[in-house]
Parts: structure tokens; C-alpha cells; sequence
């Protein structure tokens, strides 16, 4: 590609055409996953909807791979290509919130951070995940789940509206009465039917939450597996709480003696009082052992949503493998504790998100994401600031999710996925909505332009 050709994109676009002779071109490209290491041709950084047009059109004109990055925290790197076209939406930021309508519009390029710390001060938020630095573009589009799913439903369950710049450079809202087919594929479909400029979410009334982690040491980890699992289905829908096998980790405030210990942790944010959330706990807390520490606490929520940000910089070593979980037999669990124990690194972690709820009152065809009678969202993931841990990572990961995955089911939710999926894991996490995303996408992205992804193939025409 000539200098010529490069140059009549920097043209039509407002914002920066960064590339490999770039200064900043390592820094513009740099994923959240340290493991990933993508070197695409050009990045355009748009900065409005006139930029993402201008960027789709040069992309599919040139016959470059196109990849769109929102957050760029995407596991296996989907925010980024090698030797294509990055549709980076990164300065696109603003959030505007309605207090009357209770709803908040949000750019693709935000934060779920961004999103919180406007939404808070109307004493509202929208279900997002657990970590603020994600972005919100790709977790929605992935589905999206955190402390207010089991309330609130799935982020795509709180979407009324996208703007979408579609494979042909056209621009379209997608709503229940516009594009509602779009809007439908949207939902649970990831990065496959377009760039989404911008979001409209529903907003809820959150403010002050009683939250935090408990862990207990991992002698323990049977017990109180079997007990969140009994008591979860107890617990009002306020109450978000998620089960997980991890490390205390080696640094103040964690109790010295337990540095670099393997611990069960239950991590719960109730929006309620403090009073009301501490009785609800305290089912859970009666029937097991005490705990090496429980810091739940009222605080506001934002500060629950950034609680994971200081242990999960940008730049580390991450490989995910995921599932949906239907039940959780004792079994089971027996297998998660003796394969978590053999965990290669003090970050490295597996989580048990609950999606019942709000989620399983959707229908399973009213949105593409189709596993609605899934009961958690379980992710295993090997994270390592050492690059010389990689394979370490890969393994525990891949050993940990063959043992595991016969209690599961099939498909995953699509932004927990890896690149290196079993055949027809894309196919098994749809089921029976693959077939009309697959129309959809024949519809709207028929040359499959947006490929980089959990990728839907174009049905055959
Ligand atoms: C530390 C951490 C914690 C997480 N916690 C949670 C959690 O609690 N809950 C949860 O649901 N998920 C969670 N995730 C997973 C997260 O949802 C995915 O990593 C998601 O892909 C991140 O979105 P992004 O915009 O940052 O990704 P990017 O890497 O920018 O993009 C990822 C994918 O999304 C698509 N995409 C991005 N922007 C757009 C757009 N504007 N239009 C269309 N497609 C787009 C791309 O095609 C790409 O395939 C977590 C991830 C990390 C790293």
C-alpha cells in the first residue's frame, strides 16, 4: 500500500492514521493481554461517526482485514489484527445521562469505568462486569455480565439502542422497531454485524452497596463451594455474588500469613443496606467455617466495579478458557479444587459468575445470546506478569478445562473464549439462534468483513 493511499485516509478522517514507522506506534498498538502481541498495518483512531465510516470504507475498499477495538481487553486480542485495519474507537468517550428517562448514552470508545463514574452521581448504573478498565463495546455485544445480572439481567438486556456503521459504510440505529433483526444479532452476537458508534442503556438505581470479598482458606474451598451453590438460589436478586478459586495475594492489606496461600473467595455486592446485606450474608457465613477475612462494607458502587483494577494492569500475561455451567455437582467441585491447586502463578483464578435470575426470564430467542438456562458463566484463566510464563499458563488452563468441561455445557459465553477453541464451539453457544445469525449476518455483512471475532459464517445465499 502506497504512502498515496495511506494519505487519503489520514484525510478523510478527524482523528490520528497511526502506523509501524509511528512513534507511538508500539504504545497505539499494545492489547491489555501482554501475551498478545498483533501488528496491524494501519490504526485508525476515529474520533466520531464520519472517522468510522471513512475507516470502514478505506478498510473494505483496500481488501484489508478489519478488526474494531473498543476497550482492547479482549482475551484472545479480537481488537486487533496483524497486517490489517484497526477501527480503533478508543477516543470516542462521551457518556450523556438521562436522569428523567433513566437511561445513559455511551459512546463505544468508553470504559464501563467511564460509564459508572457518570452514572453514579444520578444514583444509577447499568450491569456491567467486574473489572472498570473493560471496554464497554466489546462486553456488550458479547452479552455482558456482573454484580447486577441476577437483578438486572445481561448488559445486552438493558441495550435499547445502538448506532451501527454497517460493512457497506452505511449508518443505522438498531432498536426493537428499527433494524430490529440487527438489533436482535447485536445482542450476544460480538463484533460480527458492524462497528457500534454508540450505545442507549437502560439505568437502574444503584448507589451505595454492601460489598466486597471473603476468603477462606482452601482446606475449606469444599464446604463453601457446596454452600454458595445451595445458598445463591436463596439469596434476593440483589445480591450479586460470584464463587472463585484464587490466591491471597502476597501484598498489604492481605494478612501476612496467608501471602501466596490458596484460598476459596466469595465475592458478593448487595444493593441494599448494609443491615439488610449483612443478614442476607450471614445464611451463608452460618454454615461454613470462619473465614481468613471478610471485608464486605458498604462503599459506592463504582468503587466495587474498580475493586480488581490495581491487581490486573495493563500488559499482563492472560490465557482464558471458559464454559456455561448449568449445575454444580459435588464432583464437580472436587475437580475444581484439585485442578485449581495446581495453579502456576498467584493471579491465576477461576470464577463461577452467576447468570440466573432476570437472564432466565428472557427468552431464549428474544436476543442471539442463547444460553439462558445456564446457572454461571465460568471462566479459568492463567494470568502472569512473566512473559517467560506463557506456556505454564496455556496449559494449566487447557489441563484445567478438559477436566472440567464434561460437567459443563457445550458453549461458552463468546468474550470468556480463546483462539484456540474446539471445533464448533461458536456453533454450540448459539444453538438454536446460530441459523438466523447466520441470515442476519448474510444480511448485513455478507462478504464477512468483520471476521475478526467468535466469527459467524454468512449463511449461503
Ligand atoms: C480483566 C477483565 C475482566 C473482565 N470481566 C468481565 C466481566 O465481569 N463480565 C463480562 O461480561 N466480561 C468480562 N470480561 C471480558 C470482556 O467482556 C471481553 O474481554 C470484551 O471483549 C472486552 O471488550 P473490549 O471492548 O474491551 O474489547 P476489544 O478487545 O476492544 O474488542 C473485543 C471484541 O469486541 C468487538 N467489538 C469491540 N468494539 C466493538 C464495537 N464498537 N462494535 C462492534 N464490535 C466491537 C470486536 O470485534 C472484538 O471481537 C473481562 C475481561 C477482562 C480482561
Amino acid at each position: 500500500m502506497t504512502d498515496e493511499i495511506v494519505a487519503t485516509l489520514q484525510q478523510s478522517l478527524r482523528g490520528r492514521v497511526i502506523g509501524p514507522s509511528d512513534a507511538d506506534y508500539d504504545a497505539a498498538r499494545a492489547l491489555y493481554n501482554g501475551m498478545i502481541d498483533k501488528r496491524p498495518r494501519l490504526i485508525a483512531r476515529c474520533v466520531d461517526v464520519a472517522d468510522v465510516i471513512a475507516a470502514v470504507n478505506f478498510g473494505r475498499d483496500q481488501g484489508l482485514l478489519v478488526a474494531i477495538r473498543g476497550g482492547g481487553h479482549n482475551g484472545p486480542g479480537l481488537g486487533s489484527c496483524n497486517d490489517g485495519l484497526v477501527v480503533d474507537l478508543s477516543m470516542m468517550k462521551s457518556v450523556r445521562v438521562d436522569p428523567a428517562s433513566r437511561t445513559v448514552r455511551v459512546d463505544a470508545g468508553c470504559t464501563s469505568g467511564d460509564v459508572d463514574h457518570a452514572t453514579h452521581a444520578f444514583g444509577l448504573a447499568v450491569p456491567f462486569g467486574i473489572v472498570s478498565t473493560t471496554g464497554v463495546a466489546g462486553l456488550t455485544v458479547g452479552g455482558g455480565t456482573g454484580y447486577l445480572t441476577r437483578k438486572y439481567g445481561l448488559t445486552i438486556d438493558n441495550l435499547l439502542e445502538a448506532d451501527v456503521v454497517l460493512a457497506n459504510g452505511s449508518f443505522v440505529t438498531a432498536s426493537k422497531s428499527q433494524h430490529p433483526d440487527l438489533f436482535w444479532a447485536l445482542r450476544g452476537g460480538g463484533g460480527n454485524f458492524g462497528v457500534v458508534t454508540s450505545f442507549l442503556f437502560q439505568a437502574h438505581p444503584v448507589s451505595t452497596v454492601y460489598a466486597g470479598p471473603i476468603f477462606w482458606e482452601a482446606t475449606h474451598a469444599k464446604v463453601v463451594m457446596r454452600a454458595y451453590r445451595d445458598f445463591l438460589p436463596t439469596a434476593p436478586e440483589e445480591l450479586g455474588a460470584f464463587v472463585g478459586l484464587k490466591t491471597v495475594p502476597s501484598m498489604d492489606p492481605f494478612p501476612k500469613d496467608y501471602w501466596g496461600r490458596r484460598a476459596c473467595a466469595v465475592i458478593s455486592s448487595y444493593n441494599g443496606s448494609a443491615a439488610e446485606g449483612e443478614k442476607i450474608m450471614a445464611r451463608l457465613l452460618e454454615s461454613v467455617p470462619p473465614p481468613i477475612f471478610n471485608w464486605m462494607s458498604a462503599m459506592p458502587f463504582p468503587a466495587m466495579q474498580a475493586l480488581f483494577d490495581p491487581f490486573f494492569p495493563k500488559g499482563l500475561q492472560w490465557y482464558w478458557k471458559g464454559d456455561f455451567v448449568k449445575s454444580l455437582p459435588d464432583e464437580a467441585i472436587d475437580t475444581h479444587i484439585a485442578q485449581a491447586a495446581k495453579a502456576p502463578s498467584e493471579l491465576s483464578l477461576m470464577h463461577l459468575y452467576p447468570i440466573e435470575g432476570a437472564v432466565h426470564r428472557v427468552p431464549k430467542d428474544a436476543t442471539a445470546w442463547n444460553t439462558r438456562d445456564a446457572t454461571w458463566s465460568m471462566v479459568i484463566t492463567g494470568i502472569d506478569p512473566d512473559p517467560k510464563q506463557a506456556d505454564a499458563l496455556k496449559t494449566w488452563g487447557r489441563t484445567y478445562w478438559t477436566a472440567i468441561h464434561p460437567f459443563n455445557l457445550e458453549g461458552a459465553y463468546v468474550n470468556f473464549m480463546s483462539d484456540d477453541e474446539v471445533q464448533g464451539r461458536v456453533q454450540a453457544t448459539y444453538g438454536e439462534n446460530y441459523e438466523r445469525l447466520a441470515s442476519v449476518k448474510a444480511k448485513y455483512d455478507p462478504e464477512n468483513l468483520f471476521r475478526v471475532n467468535q466469527n459467524i459464517l454468512p449463511a449461503a445465499s
